[in-house]
C-alpha cells in the first residue's frame, strides 16, 4: 500500500471533524433538552428543601414559572453550545497529536477512528458527570436567590459558603475565608465558582417562614 502523504491524512482528519461537527447541531439540541429537564428538576429539588427549612414541612412545589422556565431554557442553549464547540475543538486538538505524535496509526484511519472514539467514550465519562453537576449546582443557586427575594430575605439575611472541605482550589478557599457574608458577595461570586465546583452559599440563620404565604414558584 502507498504511503498515504501527510496531506492525505489531514484530509482524513477534517472529514472526521467535519462529520461530527455537522452532527453537532442536532446534539447540540439534545443536550439542551437533557440540561434543561435536569435543572428544572434541581430548581424543584432545592425550592423543596428551602421550603422545609423555613417551615419545618415538606411541601409541594410547583413547576416554574414561565420567567423562570426561561431563563433555565437560555442557560441550557448557552451550555449545550459551549460544552459541543468545546468537545469539537477537544477532538481538533485530539485528532491532531494523534496524527503528529504516533507512526504507528498515521495513515490508518481505521486505527485512527478507534483511538479517537476510545478517547471521546472516555472523555464523555468524567464529562458527563461534571456539566451535570454543574448545571444543577448552577440551578440551586439561582432558585435559592429568587426564594430569598420573593421571600423577603434578602436584606435580614448572611451567608456563608458551606459543603466539602477542605476545599481543593483557590477560589473556594478564599470564599470559605470571607467568613460570613451579605447577599452581594454571594452574588457576585455565583456558585459554581469553577468547574466541578461542589460548593454552595447558604444563609446561617433561618428566620422562619409562614407556611401560607411562602413562595416556592
Ligand atoms: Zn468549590
Amino acid at each position: 500500500m502507498a504511503r498515504r502523504s501527510k496531506r492525505q491524512v489531514r484530509a482524513d482528519l477534517v472529514r472526521v471533524v467535519t462529520k461530527i461537527t455537522r452532527m453537532s447541531a442536532a446534539d447540540a439540541r439534545a443536550l439542551e433538552q437533557v440540561l434543561f429537564d435536569n435543572s428544572v428538576i434541581a430548581w424543584q429539588t432545592e425550592m423543596k428543601q428551602q421550603g422545609l427549612k423555613y417551615t419545618g414541612q415538606i411541601i409541594d412545589v410547583p413547576r416554574p414559572g414561565q420567567s423562570d422556565l426561561d431563563v433555565l431554557r437560555a442557560l441550557a442553549r448557552k451550555d449545550a453550545k459551549g460544552i459541543i464547540s468545546t468537545f469539537n475543538s477537544d477532538l481538533k486538538r485530539q485528532i491532531t497529536n494523534l496524527v503528529d505524535s504516533d507512526p504507528r496509526v498515521r495513515g490508518n484511519r481505521f486505527a485512527y477512528r478507534k483511538r479517537i472514539r476510545a478517547w471521546a467514550t472516555k472523555r464523555s465519562q468524567w464529562k458527563d458527570v461534571s456539566i451535570a453537576l454543574n448545571t444543577e449546582m448552577r440551578t440551586r443557586q439561582i432558585a435559592k436567590e429568587r426564594f430569598w427575594t420573593e421571600n423577603k430575605l434578602l436584606s435580614k439575611s448572611r451567608f456563608k459558603f458551606t459543603g466539602p472541605t477542605p476545599p481543593v482550589c483557590d477560589i473556594c478557599v478564599r470564599m470559605f475565608a470571607r467568613g460570613v457574608v451579605t447577599i452581594r458577595t454571594v452574588r457576585k461570586n455565583r456558585v459554581p465558582l469553577h468547574p466541578g465546583c461542589p460548593h454552595q452559599w447558604e444563609v446561617i440563620r433561618v428566620i422562619p417562614l409562614d407556611l401560607e404565604t411562602m413562595w416556592v414558584g
